[in-house]
């Protein structure tokens, strides 16, 4: 007998279209409408960002986050340029050199990363250590929020990096593939975790969200987002039927929806977190700051989940790393913790 495979933990990204965003797939589909972002809903959507953060940003959809990542760092680069970032940032280690050939070269430097953010003292070693032509020169800083351990940079430790990277002239981008997860589990405004704390450029997640196909690259400093269009649409990255995207965005961040599906993910990662924390041989390796758990879980239990069916990573950050989605539900938890359970 084959065991059905269980994606639930795999990763965020292995959860269908939330029923909102769905509905608004369904509801742009009517008619005609101008192409390529010129149609009313990408307006009002580029607007309802403009609230949503309090602030006159330029606002671009692209289709995945790779892109967003690697076409907004190229933005703030030139080839000669570095980007200090986290060991375990996502730029680094999962786009398969896209910042680097985007940038046409711009070098990725490691900065100490202690629960996956960056020391702000590693990151101003790095930033001062040369000063000569030999060194690619720094001008840009990497954070990712919530981190790639899960963890969530809070607002003064955000601000810290701003002002930190401004007195070295550096410019900031933010990976926020989980952007939305990293909001709902701090009691803080859109912008004081973005613009206000020094950030140029968010890239923010939708896909992981609960949207199909997109990410939003978010420029507060509207003087790096000149050109950035004509990017978008060398890279292939310019989506002639925009409504679809736009009008899944304008819904998500429409009543808190975005807020709703993140808080749920965040909960039952907690939840899952909890249980098994209790079970003997356990141990919960980062704090559970958002939608991420990550375990060292004894050999036999690891074994016996996977004879069960779960599927789940256990290259990243030295664990068993566990995502909860939009979709994952209280029962999903509780059937995996029950599998672990039986092998503890
Ligand atoms: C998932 C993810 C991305 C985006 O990955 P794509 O597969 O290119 O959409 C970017 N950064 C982080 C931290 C991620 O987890």
């Amino acid at each position: 007998m084959s065991t059905e495979l269980k994606y639930h933990f795999a990763s965020d990204n292995t959860s269908g279209v939330c029923p909102e965003a769905w509905q608004a797939l369904e509801e742009a589909n009517q008619g005609y409408q101008p192409s390529y972002g010129a149609d009313s809903i990408t307006a009002e959507a580029c607007e309802t960002f403009r609230c949503f953060f309090e602030t006159d940003c330029d606002v671009y959809f692209v289709f995945n986050g790779t892109a967003a990542n690697s076409l907004a760092l190229a933005t703030l680069c030139r080839s000669y340029n570095s980007i200090i970032t986290a060991h375990e940032a996502h730029v680094e280690t999962d786009e398969c050199g896209a910042p680097e050939f985007f940038s046409h070269g711009s070098k990725i430097l490691l900065a100490r990363s202690p629960l996956g953010k960056l020391d702000p003292a590693d990151v101003e070693r790095i930033a001062t250590s040369r000063n000569d032509l030999h060194f690619p020169k720094p001008r840009a800083l990497s954070i990712s929020q919530s981190t790639e351990l899960g963890t969530v940079y809070r607002p003064g430790e955000i601000a810290g990096l701003g002002a930190l990277a401004k007195q070295h002239g550096l410019a900031i981008h933010m990976d926020g593939a989980r952007f939305f997860n990293a909001l709902a589990g701090l009691n803080t405004s859109p912008a004081d975790i973005t613009w206000r704390a020094g950030v140029d450029v968010l890239c923010c997640g939708g896909t992981k969200l609960g949207m199909a196909v997109t990410e939003a690259v978010v420029f507060f400093n509207k003087d790096l987002s000149q050109d950035f269009q004509y990017r978008c649409k060398q890279a292939g990255q310019l989506s002639s039927k925009m409504r679809f995207i736009s009008a899944q965005w304008l819904r998500m961040l429409t009543n808190d929806t975005w807020k709703k599906h993140a808080s749920s993910a965040n909960v039952l990662a907690r939840r899952l977190s909890d249980a098994l924390g209790h079970l003997p041989g356990v141990q919960i390796l980062y704090p559970v700051d958002a939608n991420a758990v990550f375990a060292k879980l004894p050999e036999k239990i690891k074994t016996g989940l996977k004879e069960r069916g779960w599927v789940f990573y256990s290259f990243i950050g030295g664990g068993s790393r566990l995502m909860c989605s939009w979709r994952t539900t209280e029962a999903d938890v509780d059937a995996f913790v029950a599998d672990a359970t039986v092998f503890a």
